[in-house]
């Protein structure tokens, strides 16, 4: 069977076509600048990068060309496409709408156009994609899932806000989370590399990336998450504020003369460890900046760890013990440093790193970096949230 992965954004779209036989991307690729001049498809297959500079005015353009590269006689990897079982759809934010993987149809598009405002930034970008794929694919298999479908375990109290419960009922304002494909992955793959059941495990997973969550997962559900009704909540990111007073916000609006747009604006943008550092977003080059002596990097650095360091520390309350943590993403997956510094001084609940494991280099595996003594298995866990997408679309057929 052959699943097509698709991750559309508002100017830009990623696919992977995957071989759930061997679980993996035969070819892959993105367009970028969709709607905008400069249209562009990188594409990846047999060991090869093609690139196809071609002006991409809507999203069908953009699938239309995946497709016919994707059967082309040189680049291509299958001959036609009824080679395509079913195309997965990632989406961002299901509301209460949907609480699992979804197949489309007509009716499903409307309830997703109903609930796109709960993620204004995302869901009009897959909606886009879908649509596309239906008019270029006609009659094909088509499922959306949703980043937020594995945080649909958490119970009321964790996830509702402290407002009127009326309000909450009205308008659905919720924790709601993200990342979740990503967190459902690297449980799965702790609770295999472990060689427990997942039933029977007390895990933290901490996806940091350019934007970062961590969760709390308890017998393979998740019971919290740090972001909220919207990726702007939780630890510190990139250009993300995290968590904050909204007070503050009502404040600084006054102060700098800004509208609430332009106050949220600000908060996903301009704040972060970029907005710290007054440097960069990206933490290869806070470090840098950091051992050049630079200290307003070294504190948005020493503001992300303790961040996550409290998350773990509460989760860890929430979970009633721990047996391992993980650590994926760009961040979790390379930056040693912060996984040293988000679980220093951890000794006294059992967690403790080994140094030379932690900074041993990144072979792509999985990786475990604790101390043979330590309660809490702390492991590295590369992601993949295509194949989690394609595994649940396949299942769905
Ligand atoms: P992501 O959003 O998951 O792509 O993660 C991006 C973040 O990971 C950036 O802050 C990067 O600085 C950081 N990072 C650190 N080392 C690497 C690496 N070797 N490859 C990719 N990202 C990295």
């Amino acid at each position: 069977m052959k699943i097509l992965v698709i991750n559309a954004g508002s100017s830009s779209l990623k696919y992977q076509l995957i071989n759930m036989e061997t679980e993996e991307a035969i070819a892959k690729g993105g367009c970028e600048r969709i709607g905008i001049p400069g249209g562009k498809l990188t594409h990846k297959a047999h060991g090869k990068t093609y690139e196809i500079e071609q002006e991409l005015p809507s999203h069908t353009d953009a699938i239309s060309l995946v497709l016919k590269e994707l059967v082309d006689p040189e680049a291509g990897v299958i001959a036609s496409m009824d080679e395509i079982d079913a195309v997965g759809h990632r989406v961002v934010a299901s509301g209460e709408a949907f609480k699992q993987t979804t197949l489309v149809d007509d009716a499903v598009m409307v309830l997703m156009d109903e609930i796109a405002e709960l993620a204004p930034l995302h869901n009009p970008a897959a909606i886009l994609g879908v649509n596309a794929c239906r008019e270029v694919m006609p009659g094909k298999k088509m499922a959306l899932v949703f980043d937020t479908s594995f945080h649909a375990t958490m119970p009321d109290y964790a996830h509702l806000y402290a407002i009127d419960y009326e309000d909450y009922k009205k308008y659905k304002v919720r924790r709601y989370g993200a990342h979740g494909t990503s967190h459902k992955y690297v449980a799965g793959e702790a609770a295999k590399y472990l060689g427990r059941d997942a039933s029977e495990l007390r895990l933290i997973t901490c996806h940091l990336g350019n934007g970062s969550s961590i969760s709390a997962v308890k017998g393979g559900k998740c019971i919290d998450t740090s972001m909220g009704f919207t990726p702007l909540a939780g630890v510190p990111m990139g250009t993300r504020s995290g968590d904050i007073d909204v007070a503050a916000i009502d404040f600084l609006c006054h102060k700098k003369g800004m509208t609430m747009d332009e106050g949220l604006s600000y908060l996903n943008k301009k704040c972060g460890v970029f907005g710290v550092s007054g440097v960069s977003s990206d933490f290869r080059d806070l470090i840098a900046a950091k051992e050049a002596g630079n200290d307003r990097a070294r504190l948005a650095l020493d503001m992300f760890s303790y961040s996550c360091k409290k998350y773990v520390g509460a989760y860890m309350a929430a979970l009633g013990g721990l047996d391992a943590i993980v650590f994926t993403a760009g961040i979790g997956e390379n930056t040693p440093t912060v996984r040293r510094d988000v679980l220093a001084g951890m000794e006294a609940f059992g967690i403790e790193l080994d140094d030379e494991k932690n900074f041993a280099k990144n072979d792509g595996s999985i990786r475990e970096i604790s101390k043979a003594s330590s309660r809490v298995k702390v492991l590295v866990i590369p992601t993949n949230e295509e194949l989690v997408i394609a595994r649940e679309t396949a299942a769905l057929l």
